[in-house]
């Protein structure tokens, strides 16, 4: 019996982490409004991360068969690099993340993990491998303590504090008066649409997986909010040789990513490259940046009002 009791103690924390980090999934991703037909293949083995590159490959889907969202898209997402994805509102950037969870399955070409198609791998060991901080960041009926360290449940409150420094919400938490035992969510105190964004961002932290994902992460922050954000945010992907993507509608957000994708009409509309040298080469990022350049910096605070839209 007592040898049993050990084994069995083991996989029972891990199994609550992992039911804890599907629960996290299926909340931020807001499941009960998306149709998740996907099963695990009958072959599908754990997913074998190397450096996290991510290919798709002649990827082609739609949300309803006869309007396709995405139409023979390649490209790919260098191991430890940072990578964003811009383009007009609606040509299928959340998309893109959405079938990297692997919560619809491509209708055609595959997408492939350090050269794994995703179909083959359990998604449980896929989605454990990827954080994300989606555009709107429910918040759970408890303290921001709890909000945070939902990231990784072992976490300690130090764990958590470090990582909430380094999202930039530290100071806002300690001062509020019962500080980190604030109670958020619709029961709790009303948090700020930046603060939630910056809570995203420590939960994440914690997390620390190995692929991640901001998808608008900091467009409810001003200016020099974000820029701090992503200063911190961008020395801890560095610093891990982390692969990163980065959805975002102002550029100036993402200028600094090893390299840029445009999608547009359902289609990668210009070969990706870094900002310079999409800026040389004169394309559509060429233009977009031109047309947000010569936007006031007032407009650009708190909506996301400079955008591609
Ligand atoms: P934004 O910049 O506005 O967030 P996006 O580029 O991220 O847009 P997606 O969210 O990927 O765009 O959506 C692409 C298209 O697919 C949109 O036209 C959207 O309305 C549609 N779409 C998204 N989710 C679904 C769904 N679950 N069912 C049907 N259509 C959907």
């Amino acid at each position: 019996v007592f040898q049993l009791s050990v084994p069995l103690n083991f996989l029972g924390s891990v199994y609550r982490e992992l039911r804890q980090s599907l629960l996290d999934m299926e909340t931020l991703f807001n499941l009960q409004k998306v149709n998740i037909a996907v099963k695990d293949a009958p072959h599908a083995k754990p997913l074998e991360l190397k450096g996290g590159e991510i290919v798709f490959e002649n990827v082609t889907f739609g949300y309803h068969p006869d309007r396709p969202i995405l139409r023979n898209v390649s490209f790919t997402i260098p191991a430890g690099k940072k990578t964003a994805i811009v383009g007009p509102s609606g040509c299928g950037k959340s998309t893109v993340l959405r079938l990297l969870f692997r919560f619809y399955d491509v209708h055609e070409g595959r997408i492939l993990i350090d050269g794994q198609d995703i179909r083959d791998v359990t998604t449980e060991s896929l989605r454990r491998a990827i954080g994300v901080v989606p555009q709107d960041t429910p918040l759970f009926n408890n303290t921001i303590e709890h909000n945070i360290q939902y990231g990784r449940i072992s976490a300690t409150a130090e764990e958590v504090l470090a990582a909430s420094k380094r999202a930039k919400i530290h100071d806002i938490i300690s001062s509020f008066p019962e500080g980190y035992q604030t109670m958020v969510g619709e029961r709790g105190m009303m948090i700020s649409g930046g603060e939630k964004q910056r809570l995203a961002v420590s939960r994440l932290l914690l997390k620390d997986p190995p692929l991640l994902f901001f998808d608008e992460a900091t467009s409810a922050l001003d200016t020099h909010t974000e820029q701090a954000l992503l200063g911190n945010i961008n020395s801890i992907l560095k610093e891990k040789a982390r692969t990163s993507v980065f959805v975002a509608h102002r550029l100036r957000t993402i200028y600094d990513s090893d390299q840029i994708i445009v999608l547009q009409n359902g289609a990668v509309a210009e070969t990706p490259g870094s900002h310079e040298q999409l800026i040389n080469s004169g394309g559509v990022y060429s233009s977009l940046w031109a047309v947000q350049e010569t936007m006031p910096l007032e407009t650009e605070n708190g909506d996301g009002a400079t955008t591609l839209r």
